[in-house]
């Protein structure tokens, strides 16, 4: 089922999360073992991040850097359709991004789609290589999110790049773009970013998936925003409960969100990583009660693979 049939057929508040793939060299039990405690749950759909190439420089023992070109974790597309199969009544959301695509790249990627029979994908451009700083597409491949959903929902009209094929397949993709309550870090101010966000609704995006906050008002502002600027479509919120001592710095640096005062402070009195793991986790369900008491669609939790802190979440939550 499309998300946004999830969603217009709710009666209460859905929950959902997002998974990695795994690193290279790992096999996919470590996916299994992380949604297997969350089905008690009922998630309506899982997500499924996309990895682009990386440049790594891998030094020999002469002293010589060696530049290579590594997919950390690849696989997305085999482990969406491995989820779809193993748990029929979850619906799967793969990303798929701008980054390292070319238009064909992407034509090709939304065929093994929709040939797996999966009709949602979130609609990404992608960060820029940790190396360049600056976002640069391929050659005849997508600037913006909102190019790849135009492409997507030309494919949903039967409009494939090839123009000469004949009496093609439309394909029936139901669009999430991403959406930053804390303004995307490249974005010179709030109303240029929304009236990006604008352009990827209009461009067909049926929802948005937000960017981690841990400050419910940044939402409710972001909320209040998107609506005044005239976007309509159901606005899911982003959860990431803080698992390490550690991701009160970095996480600012990674997604340019701002830490609240409170959580700094509780985390500081944290002394092992544990601590901070379940610090973590009262946060998260102080932030979802609230959520869920605004009437958000969708709790949607990002994982770092492994699901223990959401199971504790959503458990009390819901
Ligand atoms: P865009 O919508 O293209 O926006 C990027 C910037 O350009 C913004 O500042 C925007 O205001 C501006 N902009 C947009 N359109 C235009 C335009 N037409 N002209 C000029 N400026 C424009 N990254 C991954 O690599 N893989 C993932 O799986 C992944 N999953 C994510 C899931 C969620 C829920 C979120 C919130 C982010 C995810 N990301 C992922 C990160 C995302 O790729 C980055 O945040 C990226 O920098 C921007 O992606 P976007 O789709 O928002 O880009």
């Amino acid at each position: 089922m499309k998300v946004i049939d999830h969603i217009n057929n709710a009666k209460r508040t859905l929950f959902s999360f997002e998974l990695l793939p795994p690193l290279k060299g790992h096999n996919i039990n470590g996916i299994y073992r992380a949604i297997d405690p969350l089905l008690p749950f009922e998630p309506s759909f899982i997500n499924i991040t996309y990895h682009q190439e990386e440049v790594v420089y891998k030094k020999h023992k002469s002293g010589l850097l060696e530049k290579k070109t590594v997919k950390k974790r690849p696989g997305t597309v085999a482990i969406s359709a491995a989820i779809k199969y193993k748990y029929p009544n979850i619906d799967v959301v793969p990303h798929l991004i701008c980054g390292g695509f070319t238009r064909e790249d992407t034509e090709y990627a939304l065929i093994d789609f929709h040939f797996l029979g999966i009709d949602n994908i979130l609609a990404l451009r992608g960060d820029p290589p940790k190396s360049l700083r600056v976002f640069v597409p391929e050659t005849n491949g997508h600037a913006h999110s909102s190019d790849l959903v135009k492409q997507i929902f030309q494919m949903n009209k039967g409009n494939y790049l090839d123009e000469d094929l004949e009496n093609t397949t439309a394909t029936n993709f139901c669009v999430g773009v991403a959406g930053y309550p804390e303004k995307h870090i490249e974005s010179p101010n709030f109303t240029s970013d929304l009236k990006y966000l604008k352009l990827k609704i209009d461009s067909g995006a049926e929802y948005i998936i937000t960017q981690m906050f841990f400050d419910n008002q940044k939402y409710f502002d972001f909320v209040r925003r998107c609506r005044e600027t005239g976007i309509t479509v159901p606005i899911i919120p982003g959860i990431k409960p803080i698992t390490n001592l550690r991701d009160i710095h970095l996480l600012p640096q990674v997604f340019n969100i701002d830490i609240p005062e409170d959580l700094v402070a509780a985390i500081n009195k944290c002394k092992t990583n544990e601590d901070a793991f379940q610090t973590g986790i009262e946060w998260s369900i102080n932030q979802s009660r609230e959520l869920l008491r605004f009437g958000v669609p969708v709790l949607h939790y990002f994982t770092i693979g492994i699901s223990e802190n959401i199971r504790q979440i959503v458990k009390t939550v819901f």
